[in-house]
């Protein structure tokens, strides 16, 4: 008899030796009962087209794309979603007879870990502080999720200004400087998309932005979470990190690649213990 097809798949960009990745689609791939080589593949800035040609000759189907890589991904494939349209930026890649075809699951992986953690966005003053390569993929799920206004406030105010200009059909949204923030009033939502965690530092707030209930979601998680998660702590406020994301981005990705539904749930509860 047969054995079952070995299905390829694997993650650009740099660094990706310590990501969860290989290890969550490992088990999406036993509740699917399918065999997955899945493997992160650490791939510099301009050099994703060769590497993509590596892999596509050792029969490569999918993939996705991480840091710093994701506008490069857009510029190589075939077809484009309209999601990766709009923010220029791709997280998932899959290969037909025509070539590499992009999308962005960080939306929905965000929208879905809200709704996982009973934060809904519908009717509320959100405001997500960075417009890096993740607050453009998230951003026209955000929108669709009908929240009253999001503010995008970044250290670059163009960037900010640009990405929500594109934006501006889908949903009401701005762009402006990370200063204004100060000044803007309280919030339901602050979602923490800079990677400021990264340089174990917290990003400009203060606790007279947060409503009573509001929440704090920072797309970080592990040791880049640990500044904010601290401050939220100290000061009271609701925390929720982006592991949950990392596990519904990647569902969302695996679901493109083979039309399976994983239970994600499980997979997050594990990540948690490790
Ligand atoms: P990116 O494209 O490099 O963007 C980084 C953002 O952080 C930019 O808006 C940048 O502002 C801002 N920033 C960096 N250092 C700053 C500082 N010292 N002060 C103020 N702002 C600063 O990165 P990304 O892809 O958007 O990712 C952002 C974070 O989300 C990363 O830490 C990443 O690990 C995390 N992430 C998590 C998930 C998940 O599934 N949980 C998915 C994607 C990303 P400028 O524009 O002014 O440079």
């Amino acid at each position: 008899m047969a054995g079952r097809a070995l299905i390829k798949l694997a993650l650009f960009g740099t660094p990706v030796n310590h990501s969860a990745s290989p290890r969550i689609h490992q088990a999406f791939a036993k509740q699917a009962a399918l065999e997955v080589d899945y493997r992160a593949i650490d791939t510099p800035l301009g050099s994703l087209s060769k590497a993509l040609g590596a892999f596509t000759d050792r029969g490569g189907q999918g993939c996705n794309i991480t840091l710093p890589l994701k506008h490069e991904a857009m510029e190589l494939a075939v077809h484009c979603s309209d999601h990766v349209a709009l923010s220029e930026a791709a997280n998932t890649l899959v290969r037909d007879a025509h070539g590499w075809h992009a999308h962005s699951t960080d939306g929905i992986g965000l929208v879905a870990d809200l709704n996982s953690a009973g934060i809904n966005p519908d009717g509320k003053k959100v405001a997500i502080l960075g417009a890096g390569g993740a607050t453009a993929s998230a951003l026209a799920a955000l929108l669709d999720a009908n929240p009253s206004e999001v503010g995008i406030y970044n250290r670059s105010e163009r960037t900010a200004f640009e990405l929500a200009y594109r934006h501006q059909h889908l949903g009401p949204v701005f762009g402006t400087g990370l200063n204004s923030l100060a000044g803007a009033g309280r919030f339901d939502l602050i979602i923490n998309a800079t990677s400021i965690g990264h340089q174990g530092q917290v990003p400009p707030i203060n606790p007279g932005l947060f409503q009573p209930d509001a929440w704090c979601y920072d797309l970080n998680y592990g040791v880049a979470a640990v500044p904010l998660k601290n401050w939220c702590t100290g000061h009271k406020v609701q925390y929720r990190d982006g592991l949950g994301m990392l596990v519904e981005q990647a569902a969302a990705s695996f679901r493109l690649w083979t039309g399976f539904e994983a239970e994600t749930k499980s997979v997050l509860e594990a990540l948690q213990r490790a």
